[in-house]
């Protein structure tokens, strides 16, 4: 029986996995038309290396990565170029984008094939792989994987921890493919140990996912230096900083620290398969798998989806909405984005689609604090989300600064929590986005 390990603070909100923890991935339908956006992760855009009329093949570079903080974008399916224009993004305002018209035949590039000697790689030729191919965190950062696998010079890694814990309700497309893949996700996983020149590996998986835990847990006995690790169901275990605390008991300090400050990487389970199938067979990133689930979706399902499908093609290949809809979410309920429209294109970072039925979608109204302390209790980052709601409501920024707003990682563990439902978490968005651009006026006065 393996102990349970955890971290401080958190909540327990129903998981809501049910809906489609037992479905097995399925191949979505590749659509006539695909938009892929030039920007899929954090990082400068890509610029588009294709014009309208030009045919291309799936797994063709289409937008190219110019800095170093990107991720090259390629064509999900074969076909023509139909526009190369501002299209809608699911994550805010349109960006520039390549819309490719299918031909039907999803006929592959060239370069990609099984390459049986990848074992004998050296590191170097492994991370570019990996930075060619486009590879980004699966887990919804879309962090340029390439990147992380790059500490910089004096920083030494001793340990990567495999995300497997998929906290968010609802979202089932990690678990799913550590039912289905572990082979390859833990040989994705030696493949990052390789380039980081590590030996020691976790695997993090909560207890929600008994079988996810026996899966991976088969095929790392074999595996030295590779220990699966059971975690409490508590969200938001799967935060980077959170699942560090409770695997190692090492404590990230904050901002701009990251987790390489405390010689660990951290790689999503996706994002582990993801880099086998580029290392292996020079696969580019052009799908991925989406859990599309919520109260107001008909036949919930996990489907591996070419990146540039739109959020509606998808919803319909679940048998459509139950015409009660309420909200539709990018990602899951407590970090995902609200959609205000469903022409948008899955992008790297989506994974999952959530539409929520109008009852459980519905607001309450937001009340005077009633200074229960829980939302202090329940802060994963030990802040006063009390405080920071009310100075964020009031423009006090300087207090809020005090009170290290810029650590939120908005987890949304304080507003899920709170019984006067204060939206503790959007007036602290609102406040960053506030703090930032009164910092950057005073900067270009000075
Ligand atoms: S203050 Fe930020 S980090 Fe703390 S619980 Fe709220 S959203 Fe999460
Ligand atoms: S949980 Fe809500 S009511 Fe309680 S202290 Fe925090 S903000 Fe106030």
């Amino acid at each position: 029986m393996i102990k349970l390990k955890t971290f401080p603070g958190g909540v327990h909100p129903p998981d809501r996995k049910s809906l489609s923890v037992h479905k097995q991935i399925e191949p979505a339908v590749i659509p006539n038309v695909i938009v892929c956006p030039m920007s899929q992760h954090i990082g400068a855009p890509c610029q588009p290396r294709v014009k309208e009329g030009d045919k291309v093949k799936a797994g063709q570079l289409i937008g190219q990565a110019d800095s170093f903080v990107s991720a090259p974008v390629h064509a999900p399916i074969s076909g023509t170029i139909k526009a190369v224009c501002l299209a809608p993004h699911p994550i805010g305002k349109p960006v520039m984008a390549v819309t490719i018209e299918s031909d039907g035949l999803d006929a592959w590039d060239d370069a990609i094939q099984e390459d049986l000697y990848y074992s004998r790689l050296e590191p170097k030729d492994i991370l570019n792989r990996v930075r060619n191919a486009g590879i980004v965190g699966l887990g919804g950062a879309a962090f340029p994987t390439a990147v992380k696998l790059s500490p910089p010079k004096g920083k030494r890694i001793d340990t990567v921890i495999l995300n497997g814990v998929e906290c968010e309700p609802y979202l089932t497309a990690d678990h799913r493919i550590m039912l289905e893949e572990p082979e390859k996700i833990i040989a994705g996983l030696r493949l990052i140990m390789k380039v980081l020149n590590v030996d020691r590996a976790f695997i993090g998986i909560e207890s929600n996912k008994p079988d996810a835990i026996e899966s991976m847990s088969k095929v790392a006995k074999g595996e030295s230096g590779i220990y699966v690790q059971g975690l409490k169901l508590k969200y938001p275990q799967g935060a980077e900083k959170q699942l560090i605390k409770a695997i190692l008991g090492r404590e990230v300090p904050p901002p701009p620290c990251l987790p390489l400050d405390v010689g660990v990487v951290v790689q999503n389970a996706g994002t582990c398969l993801a880099v086998y199938e580029a290392v292996r067979d020079n696969k580019p990133l052009v799908e991925r798998v989406v859990t599309v689930t919520g109260s107001a979706i008909n036949d919930p399902k996990n489907l591996r989806v070419r990146l540039g499908t739109s959020f509606s093609d998808l919803i319909a290949q679940c048998g459509n909405t139950n015409g009660s809809v309420g909200k539709v979410i990018m990602g899951g309920p407590m970090m995902g984005i609200a959609q205000h429209r469903l022409d948008v294109p899955v992008i790297k970072g989506t994974s999952g689609i959530l539409v929520l039925n109008r009852k459980e979608a519905a607001k309450q109204e937001s009340r005077a604090c009633i200074r229960c302390g829980q939302c202090i209790r329940a802060c994963p980052m030990n802040l006063l989300p009390n405080l920071l709601g009310i100075y964020c409501e009031k423009g006090r920024w300087e207090d809020a600064e005090k009170l290290h707003i810029f650590d939120c990682m908005e987890c949304g563990s304080c507003s899920y929590i709170c019984p006067a439902s204060r939206q503790m978490v959007h007036l602290i968005k609102l406040g960053k986005q506030e703090i930032l651009s009164i910092q950057k006026k005073r900067e270009a006065k000075s």
